[in-house]
């Protein structure tokens, strides 16, 4: 529990039904979508940018670490308060500003809900393409600050590609604004950019202004069903080779499917050994020519079966039940490690090669799921955390998968973030002298390190 100074203080910002000190509500706040946890000191909502920046003068000069959280979906251990401090939640900051249809952006807030804007947006025939697969709990602060991906990121990139500008609280309380509604800028270093993916360790972000775009006219799925799973990986390259953009090149291996279709049945072929799901969109007429085209590709690289989705409600039964499948998988173990690695396209049949070999060698099990359009490969690891012998294992498996796509050309994530989890191989990726700048970087805006501490660098020098 924090210091009564402190908590009397934020009181008189917030007020007190915005400040939670009962141990039951500081639980609720201690965990992410990960199985780690810590006890934050106290839980603070405000309500305005005014709020964030007195708050965060009054940690600045008590010295005591500020956690920023939005839906607390994270996979990386992103907003779990690791030693302690206070808590922001931005759950308050909810309103959707303004969709300007003129300048094709909206401006938000960053608690709004990320599926929320969405049909909001798509209501207005336009289109906020970012779709983590926890879009209906995630927040757009969220989003933002862990520059989330989803299927759709093959064809649409990801959140940054879609940020224009932002309003973030400082450490010392100062609010700094960067970008703006124009789609060019190039006035001094892009701190748009270098803020998106920030983890909530450079500061909090009050308001954010979203490029949007045009909603395409049609969409279509196609589910390609493979006997080898080497196969269906050489199908996702081989479609890109083909200089086919679809919407989302998703993989899922059969242990996946098995577990999908366990808790939400929607016909996934449980019965092959991996299967590609497949989005196009676009004009009513080019639609139909991009399944053709992805269909020739995928029965050419071996697929044994080709399912066109006859209707959209067809389509969406698919679609949630890949959206549900961490949640499907929940069931089977007691504790599931999403993993996220990410390698050049055209290395895809080699990692998933890769992923087989070491799951095989420390014996763990593994389903295995991936915007492999992007190169992005999910192993979810199905385990116990209470099995310490087990636990080991699964520490080097990790240790060996990222080495591998280190190795390959890859990165340590393509979407999820470093948070606590991945802090230890950062100097593996980016060589002391990377790590080195980074550091500066954070010193720079947040010179007493209060700013969600133990994520994203190494935690001696944090
Ligand atoms: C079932 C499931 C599926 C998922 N699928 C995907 C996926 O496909 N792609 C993907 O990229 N991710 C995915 N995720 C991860 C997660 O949804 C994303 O990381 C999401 O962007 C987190 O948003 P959030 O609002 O829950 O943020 P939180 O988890 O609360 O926080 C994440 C980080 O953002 C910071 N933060 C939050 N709000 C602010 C703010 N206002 N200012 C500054 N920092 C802030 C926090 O401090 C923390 O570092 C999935 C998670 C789950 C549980």
């Amino acid at each position: 529990m924090a210091d009564s100074n402190l908590i009397r203080s934020l009181q008189n910002i917030v007020g007190k039904e915005h400040v939670l000190t009962d141990k039951e509500d500081l639980i609720c706040y201690s965990y992410d979508s990960t199985f780690n946890s810590c006890l934050p000191g106290v839980v603070v909502i405000p309500g305005t940018t005014e709020e964030v920046s007195r708050i965060m003068s009054l940690a600045s000069k008590a010295a005591v670490p500020v956690i920023p959280r939005g839906g607390g979906t994270n996979i990386c251990g992103a907003s779990v308060p690791a030693r302690g401090g206070i808590v922001v939640a931005m759950h308050r900051f909810n309103r959707i500003i303004e969709i300007d249809t003129a300048n094709l952006c909206a401006v938000v807030e960053p608690g709004v809900i990320t599926a929320e804007f969405q049909r909001r947006v798509e209501e207005l025939g336009l289109f906020f393409p970012p779709d983590p697969q926890a879009l209906n709990m995630s927040t757009l602060g969220g989003n933002v600050a862990t520059n989330a991906g989803g299927p759709r990121g093959f064809k649409y990139g990801v959140t940054r590609d879609y940020v224009l500008g932002l309003k973030m609280v400082l450490p010392d309380g100062r609010v700094l604004k960067v970008g703006g509604k124009t789609v060019k800028n190039v006035t001094g270093y892009d701190l748009t950019k270098l803020l998106t993916g920030s983890e909530g360790t450079l500061g909090i972000f009050t308001e954010i202004i979203f490029r949007l775009i045009p909603l395409p006219e049609a969409k279509r799925t196609l589910m390609a069903i493979f006997d080898d799973i080497l196969d269906a990986a050489r199908a996702v390259s081989a479609t890109i080779a083909a200089r086919i953009i679809p919407t989302t090149l998703e993989y899922m291996d059969r242990e996946a499917m098995r577990l999908i279709e366990a808790s939400r049945p929607c016909g996934l072929p449980v019965n092959s050994a991996a299967a590609i799901l497949v989005e196009v969109d676009g004009s009513e007429s080019d639609v139909p020519v991009q399944i053709k085209k992805v269909e020739e590709v995928c029965r050419k690289e071996g697929a044994r079966e080709i399912r066109v989705a006859a209707s959209e409600e067809e389509a969406n039964q698919i679609w949630t039940a890949r959206r549900a499948a961490f949640s499907s998988m929940a069931r089977s173990a007691p504790t599931l490690i999403v993993e996220d690695v990410t390698v050049p396209r055209s290395m895809l049949p080699d990692m998933v090669k890769k992923i087989a070999e070491i799951t095989g060698k420390y014996r763990i099990k593994v389903a295995i799921l991936g915007h492999t359009g992007d190169g992005n490969m999910h192993p979810i690891i199905l385990t116990d955390e209470r099995d310490k012998n087990e636990m080991q294992r699964v520490k080097q498996a990790i240790d060996e998968m990222f080495r591998a796509a280190l190795e390959m050309g890859g990165t340590l994530s393509g979407e999820h973030g470093i948070g606590l989890d991945k802090v230890k191989y950062m100097e593996w990726e980016l060589g002391a002298t990377g790590v080195d700048i980074m550091r500066r970087m954070k010193r720079a805006l947040d010179p007493g390190g209060i700013m969600n501490p133990g994520k994203v660098l190494p935690p001696e020098d944090n």
